[in-house]
């Protein structure tokens, strides 16, 4: 048996040791869901809500003690755990408990002039057994979006949640236990990446994963073996962009929130500020003054908690002394934090460049990087040349402007004079193009990605035949105009062709 510990990163002392689940282990879960799986989904829609109500009431009793609890495991402030993880869930829940059966149901379309006196409709089923694959950043509301999406559409789920916020993991699994979830439609199994890669492996029908570049690359590779589909969630690097005319104080402030809110371990962090060199001076002073007043810490007034684990405090150093040593300048901030557990000064950059570690990579953590530019279009042109494409932002009191360039920008979400908060929105599908992954989640298509799309065309049945079917003797003249009719959209053409097939001599 093997196993892993949880390191608090707030104490840095040892919280536990968890069993690495094994690829057999992880087969049984997946029988087990596999089991759960069609009378869950010959529940109605109102029934399946029934147990996403007790989950919702639970949230609304326990979410303070969930938000500490999240808190002691990622080491993320207070409050962001709360707002940022918590709050989040139930208000998925409500957004799709009125919104579900519209975006499922059935939907009639006309089926053109080709098809005359039949009907086509589009319906929606579910894939099966969802393997979803969870990242430690936001633990809990990664996973369980993903697992209440896929569940609302009669799937079942077998969790992977990481290795590094194993308590939350393990809340989950209290959580549906406390919620009377049906045994089978929420599995969570605790593991690294070799219980991942099983669970890729194992009979699922689909993958959903949330993580790095390099791991969604395996996790698709595996995946292309059977094949089924994966969705990936995957890094980014956001661009926020500051135009000359753009509210200062408010894009200072809004730039402190996007790159520190969770300690800058976010896909959506502010990680590439560009400024136009007209205010530039200006606003680094105003960046500055906001910087220093940030609280790190572990009390529940703390604007910023811990780095979650040490591999992570690596690349953030590492990133930094690269850019320092190519001509970077630290402004502020740029030290670990002397005390207990991983605690890292908010730290301010700027003369960054495209070829820095600090500009190409994920730094994730609590740190903004810089970069002076002439206008609003090199800003433009540097944010879209770059391998992530999650999420951007545009600052600007001109909201023409504004809309114009968040037109522009190659990514899956974009803000003007705002940032990260979109992700909360349960209306708004999220997901990223370029190495961010593809796939969407949350809105609408958010419920349709864990399910099959059917098309179904219907016939009355009376008629012996159809006049395009064999024989096609004779029908090559009728046949024509019918081809140049439908093409030129002339119903009269057509239905006179048709008229002229149906009425061709047997041979
Ligand atoms: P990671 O890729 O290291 O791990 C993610 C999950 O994959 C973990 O549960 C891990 O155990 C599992 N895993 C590892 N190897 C595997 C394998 N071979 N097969 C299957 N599963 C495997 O990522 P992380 O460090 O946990 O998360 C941080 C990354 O996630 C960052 O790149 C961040 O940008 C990204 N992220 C993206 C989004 C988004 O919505 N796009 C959200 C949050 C985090």
């Amino acid at each position: 048996m093997s196993v892993f510990e949880k390191i608090s990163p707030i104490s840095g002392e040892k919280l536990g040791e968890f069993e690495v689940s094994t690829p057999a282990q992880v087969n049984e879960a997946v029988a087990r869901a596999r089991a759960a799986f069609a009378p869950w989904r010959d529940r109605s829609l109102q029934e399946r809500f029934e147990v996403l109500e007790r989950m919702r009431q639970i949230i609304d009793r326990r979410g303070e003690e969930f938000a500490r609890r999240i808190s002691e495991d990622t080491g993320k402030a207070l409050l962001d755990a709360l707002m940022t993880e918590i709050l989040v869930v139930p208000l998925f829940i409500d957004h799709y408990r009125r919104n579900a059966a519209k975006i499922l149901k059935k939907e009639s379309v006309w089926p053109g002039m080709l098809f005359p006196g039949k009907k086509a409709h589009i319906e929606y089923f579910p894939m099966g057994v969802v393997g979803v694959i969870a990242p430690w950043n936001f633990p809990f509301q990664l996973a369980m979006v993903p697992v209440l999406s896929a569940i609302i559409g009669g799937n079942t789920v077998v969790l992977k949640p990481s290795e590094v916020t194993p308590l939350t993991g393990e809340l989950i699994r209290e959580l549906c236990a406390e919620a009377e979830v049906p045994p089978g439609v929420i599995e969570v199994v605790q593991g690294d990446g070799s219980t991942g890669a099983a669970l890729v492996d194992a009979e699922v029908d689909m993958i959903f994963f949330t993580g790095s570049v390099n791991t969604g690359r395996k996790v698709m590779a595996a995946a292309s073996k059977k094949p089924i589909p994966v969705e990936l969630e995957l890094g980014g690097k956001d661009a926020m962009i500051v135009c000359a005319d753009a509210n200062l104080k408010r894009a200072a402030k809004g730039a402190m929130w996007g790159a520190l809110v969770n300690g800058g371990q976010m896909c959506t962090s502010v990680e590439r500020l560009f400024v136009v060199e007209s205010i530039y001076e200006e606003f680094i002073q105003l960046l500055r003054a906001e910087m220093e007043a940030i609280v790190v810490g572990d009390d529940e007034d703390a604007d910023m908690g811990a780095i979650t684990f040490a591999p992570q405090l690596k690349t953030i150093e590492t990133h930094l002394q690269e850019a320092k040593k190519d001509g970077a300048k630290i402004v502020c901030g740029g030290r670990r934090i002397d005390r207990p557990g991983i605690f890292f000064e908010p730290t301010l950059v700027t003369g960054v460049t495209p070829e820095m570690l600090l500009y190409r990579e994920e730094t994730f953590g609590p740190v903004l990087p810089v970069i002076k530019v002439a206008d609003e279009d090199e800003a433009l042109r540097l944010a879209n040349a770059h391998q992530y494409g999650l999420t951007g932002s545009v600052w600007t009191a001109d909201l023409d402007k504004g809309r114009r360039l968040a037109s522009q920008m190659e990514c899956g979400q974009v803000s003007i004079n705002d940032l990260v908060q979109s992700v909360g929105n349960p209306k708004l599908p999220f997901g990223g193009v370029k190495s961010s992954g593809f796939g969407r989640y949350h809105g609408d298509q958010g419920l349709l990605t864990f399910m099959h799309t059917k098309s179904v065309m219907i016939a009355s049945g009376r008629a012996s035949t159809e006049a395009v079917w064999f024989p096609y003797h004779g029908k090559h003249k009728a046949m024509t105009r019918l081809f140049h009719s439908v093409l030129g959209g002339q119903w009269v053409g057509v239905g006179k062709a048709f008229l002229d097939l149906l009425r061709t001599p047997k041979r």
